[in-house]
């Protein structure tokens, strides 16, 4: 028997952090994921890591309110001020697990500049931190000794009288089903880009853990806040990162004009995300970009430092696009990039289903609110994934296994695979529905919204999840068939499409990422809650939590 007091599904740098801390505070600590750890999403993070270092003069309250500000009031404060605090011992924590952080002149750790916040602390590994990161984490992960299951794939949760107690895990090598039984689960799933297309984020980022949660009861949280990155490459969507504005790159209309001027005065390029993506899209509407994008403007730079801080994104421009950055202007516009919104948990990553936690992408503590401050995310990734895993292993000490039947639990799955395996050809694709999925959900779900629009996305995923239920799976074989765990994948992310249309459709007004222009404005009177849903009966069942506000009353916002 496949057995763990604490079970980390994901191993990305939340999970990976989550277990790290779990098995360090003493329990018998395991870590699924679906594929090998060091290729999980957070290897693509390319800008940076926040923390502000008193010792630099630079109080952590100071980065408490910019996150504030940046959430668009929507952050719970408590939680934002605990990750805060706690940034500056993260990172150098991390410096002292082996992360070579790039150095300034005088060789102490360099800063850049990161959209609204008030002054450079985002730390950094040129343009590659995560893959810095991860890979780090990933050595500390084999030196804890912690169980590895790479390249399983968890599609269902096992409940006994309603309590979760497991994971049904395909081993993608073999095609076999196990049950693996657990004291706890926490979620590491990462983020759901996928569901939009096209998406900064990796293929595997399919909001699996979101789902599943979710099946299982948990409430999900801030769904409608899906944040679109302003620079994102024309045609692929491959992110080129906010590093280029941090240190300095100017985004420029087909004139030439540095727009951002009219939107930002103060802070101009590096305004929040929201604000940036929103003047991009408000310009190329007006008619003042070329091909639905506006440019990058990375050549005042010069190729010293663009060789030295931003070498792969220059490489990108040129693999993807045939532009050098040195010399040229780069296409871009706002793309799909990031999900503020997830499995609802309190600063200790708990869940509202006993025994489940979550951190990371898949989680809403809630600290980035209506918009995340770039750089903010590796953070909330090891300050979260390391209370959760702190958290469940206390909690293991007083829990007990619950016993199920395992070859039940093996052979219900098993049947519920082989239907699958089992559909006729009907001529459909699973790639062409998932294809449709995103394009709905980037047509009506993007920078602007509004109700007739999302209206015809909903009405859209009813059709979406009918063809999925007879959608065929080409490939028949149980070795590595990736066509079946695009199968399950599609299921999942179906569902998160559908928190998020009808989160959006709730929410009436416009706070950060959601912007809507049939209610243009912040209405702090009857919005300043939190959109939460549950699996109901027919559907998400919408309910409200509260904001926490502690130091700092909700203002307008200016940059
Ligand atoms: C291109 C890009 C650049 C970014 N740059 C930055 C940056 O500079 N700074 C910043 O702060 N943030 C950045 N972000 C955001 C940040 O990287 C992510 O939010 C963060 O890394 C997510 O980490 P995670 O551990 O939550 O999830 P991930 O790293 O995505 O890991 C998810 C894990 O879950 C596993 N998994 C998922 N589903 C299943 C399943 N069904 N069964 C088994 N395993 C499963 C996967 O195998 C994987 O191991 C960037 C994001 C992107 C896409």
């Amino acid at each position: 028997m496949l057995e763990h007091d604490v079970l980390v599904v994901g191993a990305g740098l939340a999970g990976m952090r989550a277990a790290i801390a779990a098995r360090a505070a003493g329990a018998n600590t395991a870590v699924i994921s679906k594929v090998h750890p060091v290729r999980s999403h957070s290897n693509a993070a390319q800008g940076g890591i926040n923390a502000a270092l008193v010792d630099r003069g630079d109080p952590w309250e100071d980065h408490a309110y910019d996150t504030v500000k940046g959430s668009d009031y929507l952050g719970d404060q408590d939680a934002i001020e605990l990750m805060c605090r706690a940034a500056g011992g993260a990172v150098i924590d991390m410096e002292h697990m082996g992360v070579t952080f790039s150095r300034d002149d005088d060789g102490k750790l360099g800063t850049r500049a990161f959209g609204g916040q008030g002054r450079a602390r985002t730390f950094y590994v040129g343009d590659f931190t995560g893959q810095a990161m991860l890979h780090v984490m990933f050595e500390q992960l084999i030196k804890s000794g912690v169980r590895r299951y790479e390249e399983w794939f968890v599609t269902s949760l096992i409940e006994e009288d309603g309590q979760v107690c497991g994971v049904m895990a395909l081993e993608i090598r073999t095609g076999q089903l196990f049950a693996i039984r657990a004291k706890t689960l926490i979620f590491c799933t990462g983020g759901l880009g996928r569901v939009f297309e096209p998406s900064t984020n990796a293929l595997i980022v399919t909001g699996d853990g979101m789902a599943l949660a979710y099946n299982a009861g948990a409430r999900l949280m801030d769904m409608e806040m899906v944040q679109y990155h302003p620079t994102t490459l024309a045609g692929s969507g491959v992110l080129i990162s906010e590093a280029a504005r941090g240190e300095g790159a100017y985004l420029l209309d087909k004139n030439g004009d540095r727009f951002m001027e009219k939107y930002a005065p103060n802070m101009i390029e590096l305004a929040s995300r929201d604000v940036v993506s929103r003047a991009e899209q408000t310009e190329i509407n007006a008619g003042n970009g070329v091909d639905g994008c506006v440019f990058l403007d990375c050549r005042h730079l010069g190729e010293t430092l663009i060789k030295e801080k931003l070498s792969q994104i220059r490489e990108i421009g040129i693999d993807l696009a045939g532009v050098d950055m040195v010399k040229d202007l780069i296409p871009i516009r706002p793309g799909m990039h990031y999900m503020m919104g997830g499995i609802k948990t309190d600063v200790d990553g708990l869940t509202n289903v006993p025994g489940v936690y979550a951190a990371g992408e898949c989680a809403c503590v809630s600290v980035h609110g209506g918009n995340r401050l770039g750089a903010n995310s590796l953070l909330d990734t090891i300050i979260f994934g390391q209370r959760s895993g702190n958290h469940a292993a206390d909690a293991c000490r007083e829990l007990e296994f619950v016993e199920f039947n395992v070859d039940e639990a093996v052979s219900r799955e098993e049947k519920r695979i082989q239907a699958m395996l089992d559909r006729p050809q009907n001529g459909d694709r699973i790639a062409s529905v998932r294809l449709a999925m995103g394009e709905t959900m980037n047509k009506n779900l993007a920078v602007y919204r509004d109700q007739a629009g999302m209206d015809e996305t909903l009405h859209d995923l009813v059709g979406l999840r009918e063809r999925y239920a007879t959608v065929p799976v080409d490939s028949k074989g149980r070795v590595f068939n990736t066509d079946l765990v695009f199968a399950l994948e599609l299921g999942f992310m179906l569902d998160c499409a559908e928190t998020i249309t009808v989160s959006a459709q709730d929410r009436k007004d416009s706070r950060g990422a959601q912007a809507r222009t049939d209610f243009p404005d912040r209405d702090d009177e009857n919005w300043m809650k939190h959109v939460t849903v549950i699996k109901g009966e027919a559907g998400p069942d919408i309910s409200y939590l509260p904001v926490t506000i502690t130091q700092w009353t909700p203002e307008t916002r200016k940059y």
